[in-house]
């Protein structure tokens, strides 16, 4: 069994599988990774690993379902639909030749990569910069206290 934090998977293993290993991710992976952005959420990630070269792997991502983040404007729990996908390099072989910042190496070497923080990522990159409910669905209180925040700045 592994740790919530972690997906490990066999890069040359599943690079010869013809379809994609099918993951689903709840609220304790995004507890476990040690990040604060998403609180919470499920996702169905697809993952399908090709051996572009030599000990060369593309994977590619693809990422489904819904996030829960802080909101902008009141910081109560706004819940976000997710639909990303993403291409991770992976070099499984001696990492002194890996020169590209784009390309990861398996730790400690060995075809086992962890994806769980390039999921992470790619879910993260594909929320908007701006994270807010729709005005009616925002906390009244907290929507009430900036707005005399505002008019207090004005008054200044
Ligand atoms: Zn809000």
């Amino acid at each position: 069994m592994q740790s919530a934090s972690e997906i490990l998977i066999d890069l040359r293993q599943a690079s010869k599988s013809e379809s994609a290993l099918q993951i689903s991710l709840s609220d304790d992976f995004f507890t476990a990774i040690g990040q604060d952005e998403i609180s919470g959420g499920h996702l169905a990630v697809n993952i399908l690993v090709r051996e572009q070269a030599y000990e060369c792997f593309v994977v590619n991502l693809s990422v489904e379902g819904e996030v829960t983040v802080p909101c902008d404007r009141c910081m109560e729990a706004l819940v976000m639909p997710i639909e990303a996908e993403g291409d991770v390099k992976v070099y499984a072989g001696d990492s002194d030749y890996v020169t590209d910042d784009d390309v990861k190496t398996p730790i400690g070497g060995g075809y086992k990569y962890d994806l769980a923080w390039d999921i992470f990522e790619t879910t993260l990159l594909s929320l908007p910069l701006q994270r807010v409910h729709d005005i009616e669905d925002c906390n009244p209180e907290m929507v009430a206290m900036l707005s005399r925040e505002d008019d207090e700045e004005e008054d200044d």
